[in-house]
Formats: structure tokens, C-alpha cells, sequence
């Protein structure tokens, strides 16, 4: 179902009134996880005023270690819808499993399967009976094609909203956090119909390296980008390492949008 050969032209996913997979280039921006109040809404505020058109933050978070931040969960979503109510901005949150899917679908504009969850097939399954737009990242050793066939088990439920997300591969190379894998990007828009995202925090894992990297997605025809953004990264409680300031994040995106505008 979300192969080019059954359907050539692109599909496009209707999010409030945004269209992503259009012409327009889309980002997502906010931090890893939310935090509290005053940093969510800031956020918001900022990556709004940057050119972002939707809200990130995690409140289910899954995490490496069970001893480090898992999220402010059900407080997390209460104060994603806040800042949603305050800026305007549509938000996205990860859905970790199938018992918070409820709750999570009632304060999120698109779901986010993380790329620890892109086989758990229930999950899979659970997210295509909604009829939520999908961010569905690559697993961290997924093929290509098991990203497209995880894509297939929502689609198949008829949930067609669906937005592929590469966002780094595990390889040997560890100077970076994961190896953000370009190919995927022309590859998948030629395989697949579904819209291609591309997140660059994830994808490199080196805070000064983000910026290069959400230019270099967009130069290779990405739909758009989902980017890590903190009011002050070294004290956030996940992934600090990888995220822009607000200032950082401005400038990046003035650059995106050369580019953008360039092809
Ligand atoms: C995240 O977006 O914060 C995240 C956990 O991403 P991934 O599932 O790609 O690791
Ligand atoms: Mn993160």
C-alpha cells in the first residue's frame, strides 16, 4: 500500500490545516522531553517565531537506562496541549506503547512512533486502527525496506497518515551518536509514495553538527525535519548534547530555508 508502484503520485498528510508532503518545507522543533511550564512554553515561542510550524517534546520517554529521566508523562501532555493553546503551534509527542496510546492520541496532532518501537507490532497495529497522523521513525538497525513494511502495518489497519522519519542508523563509526543515513532519503521518496522526514539530532548527536545536517536533509529532498531545541542545552534532562539553542536554531533555519528556496 505505501509503495510508488500501487499509488505513483505523492501522498500528502493533513495536520490541523498544515499539509505536509506539499511543496512547503515542515519543521517540528522542541526539546527531548518536557520539562516543565516555563520551558515548554518558551520553547514553543521561540521555535515559533524561528519559521517551525509544529511543537516536539517528549512525556512517555523511553529511555537507555531505567535510572535516568523517563518524563513528566501524563503532566508532560498536559503541558503540550498548554503550550498548543498558548502558540498555536500543532505538537507531537512519542507514544511508547499501547496503554498510554489513548491519552497520548487525545493531546497530540501526530503521533510519534520512536525508532526503539518501529517493530513493535502492536503498537503498529494499535496506531493504525486511529486515524492520528503517524511519525514513524527507522528503527536504529532497520533496512529500508522494514521501515516501509512497519509503515505497511498502519496503513493496512486504514490509517493512510502516515510520515516515514530517518534518524540514524547504528554503525560502526562512534564519533556520532548514530550515522544520519541520507541515502534513505531519495531512496525512500522513490520506493514510496508516504511523505520523508528527517531528524538530524538523533541522526548525528553532535550539538554543533546538527545545523549542517538539517541543511543537507533538505538539499537531498526531505518533506521536512523534526530538531532537538532547548533554552539551555547543557542543563536539559535528555539529550542536551545534541540540541540547538533558540539562537542556534534561528540561524539554522534561515539557512534551511535558502536552501529551501533554491530548489
Ligand atoms: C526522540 O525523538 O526524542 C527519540 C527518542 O527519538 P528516537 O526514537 O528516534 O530515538
Ligand atoms: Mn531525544
Amino acid at each position: 500500500l505505501v509503495s510508488r508502484e500501487v499509488k505513483a503520485e505523492d501522498s500528502q498528510v493533513r495536520v490541523g490545516d498544515l499539509t505536509l508532503g506539499g511543496a512547503a518545507i515542515h519543521v517540528i522543533a522542541g526539546p527531548c522531553s518536557v520539562e516543565s511550564r516555563e520551558q515548554i512554553i518558551s520553547t514553543a515561542q521561540a521555535v515559533k517565531k524561528a519559521g517551525a510550524t509544529m511543537l516536539r517534546g517528549g512525556a512517555f520517554k523511553p529511555r537507555t537506562s531505567p535510572y535516568e529521566f523517563q518524563g513528566l508523562k501524563g503532566d508532560g501532555l498536559a503541558l503540550l496541549a498548554e503550550a498548543r493553546k498558548e502558540t498555536g503551534l500543532l505538537v507531537t509527542t512519542e507514544v511508547k506503547d499501547t496503554a498510554t496510546l489513548a491519552a497520548v492520541a487525545d493531546h497530540t496532532d501526530i503521533l510519534q512512533v520512536g525508532a526503539r518501537n518501529m517493530q513493535n507490532f502492536s503498537l503498529l497495529e494499535a496506531v493504525g486502527e486511529t486515524r492520528k497522523p503517524v511519525l514513524l521513525k527507522r528503527g536504529i538497525s532497520a533496512t529500508i525496506k522494514e521501515l516501509l513494511m512497519a509503515a505497511e502495518y498502519i496503513v493496512a489497519r486504514g490509517n493512510t497518515q502516515v510520515i516515514l522519519c530517518e534518524r540514524g542508523i547504528r554503525t560502526f563509526e562512534n564519533m556520532t551518536r548514530n550515522t544520519l543515513d541520507l541515502n534513505a532519503v531519495p531512496m525512500l521518496k522513490a520506493l514510496t509514495h508516504l511523505p520523508v522526514f528527517v531528524d538530524p539530532s538523533h541522526g548525528i548527536g553532535v550539538r554543533k553538527a546538527v545545523p549542517a545536517m538539517m541543511r543537507a536533509a533538505v538539499a537531498a529532498g526531505a518533506d521536512g525535519l523534526i530538531v532537538e531545541v532547548h533554552p539551555d542545552p547543557p542543563r536539559a534532562k535528555s539529550d542536551g548534547f545534541q540540541s540547538l539553542d533558540f539562537s542556534e536554531f534561528e540561524k539554522a533555519m534561515g539557512e534551511v530555508r535558502a536552501i529551501a528556496a533554491a530548489m
